[in-house]
């Protein structure tokens, strides 16, 4: 990146709550369904019907504005954005524009060294989702079960300064969603979806310079291609005399097959949309006991991850990794549990069992559960098997579903000898195997304590408890 310029990035995030029943009507908002079969003359449009707010939709907006430390507006409103688009049957969305649920919030990013970085999030509003349009040739089709599904939509404000930063944030934002139980949160099914506005500037310079919005980002891998691609292009534009007349404000589409931006069309302003009050809904407005019902949200992952430090000492790095998703967070408490130690935890956890799960498969699809990931590290923890063995019960388990940690061991023949008399047995015939070198020991040469290690390993075929070969030598060898 040239250093003369700093990027400018704000999100706009799109998150499907997961009600049963869309935000205005009582159809169903189940995803993949027959198409047009779950609407009702409300979600079409057709005139005379009338929309009734679901309660369940302020439920979750208001957990997000706690989760994100955000003032909740007790009344906020309901307007019209009026577009033409063959997916909008009303030929408007219903959005809040004036007066949003969720104002004024923020969250933290997590870097790699335990730093952190503050985002300002200047509102959540809750709108409509629209129906699918299917292109088939010539002929398009429209799928109308969307139509009216509750959004929460999310804005940042414009504090992020790189792509990685944006992705930094992407993944805290769905983190919160998905420990919150709010949304599936699935990207590729459309579930949580981002729209990336990006500017540069002369660096120091602070004032915001022309922003470009890109849609169409369902990936993370894909943010970040699409806001690299765009700053390279914003930055050449300048360099090439010709930021004016190429960086416009606009949308603009990312290509992922081409790894491009392309310009969709030019930039709506809002008096675009003409945005009036809705005059079949009222205000809504929140009693404080609904509020305070819903306030009450479960642990959030910087709570956890700084509870876990202080609970168990571990470090910060490691706290994140572990609190970075719900389902990582679940998979680390439930291998606690069963009374195993934080840190052998983590690392069998982290290390092992991450490093085995390829390609995007997250641990609650782990064919090795953590009740069983647990009992193997139970298994080092009492000396049963050595940590290497461990591995290779975990390569094992990895295979056989089926088969109990106690049992591969068995199979495998990895049980470790912590019996004395065993292991005496081998030092002794070691040693009378190297007289010569116990003498040497014996007259100062200290160095050779590993030799003797080794040797009585290898006898054992690396059975042997290590701890143990290692205190019997000591007084064997005087
Ligand atoms: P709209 O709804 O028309 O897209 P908003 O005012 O809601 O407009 O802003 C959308 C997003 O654009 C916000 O996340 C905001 O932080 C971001 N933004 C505004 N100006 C800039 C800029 N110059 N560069 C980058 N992002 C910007
Ligand atoms: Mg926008
Ligand atoms: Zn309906």
């Amino acid at each position: 990146m040239n250093n003369l310029f700093e990027v400018v990035i704000g999100l706009e995030v799109h998150v499907q709550l997961n009600t049963k029943t869309k935000l205005f009507c009582r159809c169903a908002t189940s995803f993949g369904d027959k198409p047009n079969s779950n609407v009702c003359p409300v979600c079409l449009g057709l005139p005379g019907a009338l929309p009734v707010f679901n309660k369940e939709v302020a439920r979750k907006a208001m957990m997000l504005g706690t989760a994100i430390n955000a003032t909740i507006n007790k009344k906020s409103t309901f307007e019209r954005k009026n577009y033409f688009y063959p997916d909008l049957p009303k030929g408007y969305q219903i959005s809040q524009f004036e007066v949003p649920i969720v104002a004024n919030g923020h969250l933290f990013i997590d870097f790699d060294d335990g730093s952190t970085k503050k985002v300002g999030i200047t509102r959540a509003h809750i709108e409509e989702d629209a129906g699918k349009n299917i292109h088939h040739g010539n002929v398009s089709f429209v799928d109308l079960n969307r139509a009216s599904t509750p959004l929460l939509e999310i804005v940042s404000e414009p504090e992020m300064s790189s792509s990685d930063e944006a992705v930094r944030y992407l993944k805290k934002l769905h983190s919160i969603v998905r420990y919150l139980g709010i949304s599936d949160a699935n990207m590729q099914e459309g579930s949580f979806r981002c729209d990336a506005n990006v500017s540069i500037r002369p660096k120091g310079d602070t004032k915001l310079y022309t922003r470009v919005e890109i849609k169409n980002l369902n990936s993370f891998k894909f943010i970040q291609k699409a806001i690299e691609f765009e700053v390279n292009r914003q930055i050449e534009a300048w360099e090439d005399g010709v930021y004016n007349k190429e960086v416009v404000q606009e949308t603009r589409l990312y290509d992922s097959a081409k790894n491009e931006t392309r310009s969709m069309r030019g930039k709506e302003e809002s008096s675009d949309y003409r945005y009036f009050p809705d005059p079949d809904l009222l205000p809504l407005i929140i009693d404080e006991a609904f509020l305070e019902e819903c306030k009450n949200i479960p642990e959030m992952p910087d709570s956890k991850r700084d509870r876990l430090i202080a609970e168990f000492g571990i470090k910060k790095y490691d706290a994140t990794v572990i609190t970075s998703s719900v389902e990582m967070a679940k998979y680390f408490e439930d291998m606690l549990k069963e009374g195993v130690e934080a840190k052998n935890c983590i690392t069998w956890l982290t290390v092992e069992l991450l490093g085995r799960l390829k390609g995007g498969v997250g641990v609650e699809e782990s064919p090795v559960c953590a009740k069983k990931l647990a009992k193997l590290v139970k298994r080092i923890e009492d000396n049963t098997i050595s940590g290497k063995a461990g591995k290779e019960v975990l390569d094992y388990a990895f295979e056989n579903c089926d088969v109990e940690i106690d049992d591969i061991i068995e199979k495998l023949g990895l049980k470790q000898v912590s019996d004395d008399s065993a292991i005496l047995a081998i030092i002794e015939t070691i040693m009378n195997a190297n007289a010569d070198k116990v003498a040497e020991y014996r007259g100062g040469k200290d160095k050779l304590f590993g030799f003797f290690v080794g040797q009585v390993m290898k006898e054992s075929k690396g059975a042997a408890n290590p701890a143990v070969v290692n205190e019997l030598l000591k007084s064997k060898l005087g």
